[in-house]
């Protein structure tokens, strides 16, 4: 079909979107570890929530392995951006094996703050969300019992702390910023003395993209968010735009959309999760041009220029 006879489509492209630099360098780490090491290389865990990611990394001579257990001797492993608990490197250290750590230093920075007010007394009331790897990372770098869990306001209204003046909070650092913010108010009149290293740990990546969604969402008529459905960063993408008058959708690949959503669609926005990279965002535009007429607008709310150093030995491969 020529575009003269295509239905009109305009996309408004949310920037920043994809790739954070968390992410980029967690990859990075491993293509460098097979160029280091040769293949293969072994990662515990997604080394980040995306498809597309891991088949193109094990294309490459990476092998995806559930636990430490499951990686041969003498053969490197990378441990995933979401972080690990203490354990893991010690059990890798126990074996003798190489590892590199792919944890996301903003991550690491969390695992460090957790540490430091443990070691101060405190007990911590953790936001996040149960069963998340850097969930259980975090967890793993205090004694047991020394962190509890608060997933939502209802949590944080009913959660019993031994001594309430000793108390600090910390964050996953991809939840909504919105549900953090009432989480943590109801903490706050719960527990006035709560220590807060911060406002909280959220990432400049999550409350970027979030911050883009909201930037777009009233302007359109449906958001795809491109990214996986156990990306949580993705998911509050999908959240953020239905809260702020849109309806979303969340999506791997461009194969999954069906033509039918864009009934009395005129304008369509587009992000994708921090670990979705961009080639995902521009193939789900070209399937969207086959039918439509399709304009693009990128809008951007911020320029981002954050970028992490690599393990050291690992640079110069
Ligand atoms: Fe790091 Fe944030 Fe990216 Fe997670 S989303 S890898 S915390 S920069």
């Amino acid at each position: 079909m020529t575009d003269h006879f295509k239905p009109a489509l305009d996309l408004l492209i949310a920037a920043p979107r994809g790739f954070c630099a968390g992410v980029d360098r967690a990859i990075r780490i491993v293509e460098l570890a097979i160029e280091k090491y040769g293949a293969p290389v072994y990662v515990r865990h997604e080394i980040v929530h995306n498809k597309y990611v891991v088949d193109t990394l094990k294309a490459k001579g990476a092998i995806f392995v559930a636990e430490l257990d499951q990686v041969p001797d003498d053969v490197p492993v990378v441990f995933s951006a979401h972080g690990v608990p203490k354990a893991v490197p010690a059990k890798a250290a126990e074996r003798g094996l190489s590892y590199l750590d792919a944890t996301c230093p903003l991550v690491s920075k969390v695992h460090r703050q957790a540490e430091r007010l443990v070691n101060q007394g405190r007990h911590i009331l953790f936001i996040g969300h149960a069963g998340h790897p850097e969930v259980v990372g975090t967890f793993g770098q205090v004694p047991e019992g020394s962190m509890t869990l608060v997933e939502t306001v209802e949590d944080a209204e009913q959660v019993t702390v031994a001594d309430p003046d000793n108390l600090a909070f910390l964050t996953q650092t991809t939840l909504s910023v919105d549900d953090t913010a009432a989480v943590l108010a109801k903490l706050r009149e719960r527990f006035p003395t709560i220590l807060a290293p911060g406002a909280d740990d959220i990432c400049y990546a999550t409350s970027n993209r979030q911050g883009a969604v909201k930037a777009i969402a009233e302007a359109v008529d449906l958001m795809l968010v491109i990214g996986a459905p156990n990306s949580s960063n993705s998911k509050r993408l999908v959240e953020v735009a239905v809260r702020n008058g849109t309806c979303a959708t969340l999506i791997q690949r461009a194969t999954e959309i069906d033509f039918d959503w864009f009934d009395g669609v005129r304008t369509v926005g587009i992000t994708a999760g921090a670990s979705a990279p961009e080639i995902l965002v521009r193939e789900v535009i070209d399937h969207l041009a086959t039918r439509f007429a399709v304009t693009e607008r990128e809008v951007e709310l911020v320029e981002e220029k954050v970028a992490f150093k690599l393990p050291r030995g690992l640079e110069a491969a």
